[in-house]
């Protein structure tokens, strides 16, 4: 993305999959000393290879699982099972926040938070102006960083720097936000999320091996933090870039008006990358959401708010065009039209069946037992961040962490 500094552009490199085969190299030479290698994969990157390799989306899931067992890793986790986590804090937050607006002017509209493309632009374009509405709730890949680096290290009697967590993106931005210092123990040295790579780069793994997906034998998937019951991949509903303004939405109609929404009806302004959804009642607008996706959006956005004429209550504010299925370290396929191409990727991605973040049990058990129950102080810690304003000076970014 424009926005990124030298400094973070070498973080960014020293995240690959380079560095995760020399992690694994690592652990077979030093058995001793092995760190346990944790891959979480993103429902985008899924998504993503199923289509390239023509395969469903649960297929998909056991073979790249199996793949990654071979070459040494321990567990393979799904972020949609983190992804709960930061839809329920999304929710909660901004029924919150509506309920304050008169006093706090800066509490609406509530921005989403899970990108870190449009973080980064914020932080270093419009700093101290929009951190205040942008929702604390951290993304899923984050979220699942606390889960492995917290209750995952402490269930296997390890520390977290005795684990290797390796995240599967459709994003190279997702590296960005894994080295923030904001993801980093002090205490143990060691980050949330170890190193981040792309779903491109999983294909270079296949490539470098020699292996082609279809032809790897199936494994069992790990039930623990991932989506499954009874062999079966469940999703969010809400398109492919988390559905934060439909989960959001229906959770907020319900708990501020008493109403029941089953339906969303998006209504296109501009383009189909920036859609209004709009919930009255007896001619009163009570809410009023919007999805912002791509950069040229994003600007309008930003000049509006700016100028005191933005209507919304709360946008899904995503970088790329498209969202994340169409992500700048997704695959991409020559001699298919990219439309084409991206409708097949969408089309997978919604092939699962849905479930609301509310009827995941072991979401509901993690609450009390992790986190001592929504709300407490250590759910504010495992769950939601902070942003940092950057100011340019004549010799680069200062960066206030
Ligand atoms: Fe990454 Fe693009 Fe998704 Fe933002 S919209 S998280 S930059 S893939």
């Amino acid at each position: 993305s424009g926005c990124i500094t030298s400094a973070e552009s070498v973080l960014i490199t020293q995240q690959s999959h380079e560095e995760l085969y020399k992690m694994l190299t690592f652990n077979k030479v030093t058995p001793t000393e092995q760190k346990l290698v944790v891959v979480s994969v993103s429902p985008q990157s899924r998504a993503s290879l199923a289509a390239k390799c023509k395969m469903n989306i649960l297929e998909t899931a056991k073979k790249l699982t199996s793949f990654l067992k071979s070459l040494g890793v321990h567990y393979v986790f799904d972020t949609t099972f983190s992804r709960n986590f930061s839809l329920l804090e999304s929710q909660r937050e901004f029924v919150k926040r509506f309920q304050k607006q008169s006093e706090d002017k800066k509490a609406l509209p509530m921005l989403a938070s899970a990108c870190p493309g449009w973080i980064c632009y914020a932080e270093k374009t419009h700093g101290s102006f929009i951190i205040p509405y942008i929702s604390t709730a951290k993304s899923p890949q984050q979220v699942m960083g606390s889960l492995i680096k917290g209750h995952f290290a402490e269930q296997q009697h390890l520390t977290p720097d005795q684990i290797y967590h390796v995240t599967v993106m459709p994003c190279y931005d997702k590296k960005l936000e894994a080295s923030r210092p904001d993801f980093f123990s002090q205490e143990y040295q060691a980050r949330d999320v170890d190193c981040v790579i792309t779903t491109g780069e999983v294909l270079r793994l296949l490539e470098q091996e020699g292996i082609s997906l279809p032809d790897v034998d199936p494994a069992p998937l790990d039930t623990m933090f991932s989506c499954i019951r009874e062999e079966e991949l469940t999703s969010h509903s809400g398109g492919g870039s988390g559905g934060y303004l439909e989960h959001i939405y229906k959770y907020a109609a319900k708990e501020l008006f008493g109403i029941q929404v089953d339906t969303i009806q998006y209504k296109p302004l501009k383009n189909k990358d920036f859609q209004e959804v709009t919930l009255e009642k007896d001619g009163v607008v009570l809410l009023q959401f919007a999805l912002a996706y791509g950069f040229r959006n994003i600007q309008n956005l930003v000049q509006k708010l700016k100028r005191g004429k933005s209507p919304y209550h709360y946008v899904e504010v995503m970088a790329c065009p498209s969202g994340c299925l169409n992500g700048g370290g997704q695959i991409r396929v020559e001699g298919e039209a990219s439309k084409d191409w991206l409708q097949q990727v969408e089309k997978l991605y919604e092939s699962l069946r849905t479930e609301a973040p509310e009827e995941n049990q072991r979401v509901d058990e993690l609450y009390e037992q992790w986190l001592g129950g929504p709300g407490s102080a250590r759910a504010l810690r495992a769950l939601h961040t902070q942003y940092h304003a950057v100011e340019k000076t004549s010799t680069g970014f200062n960066i206030k962490w």
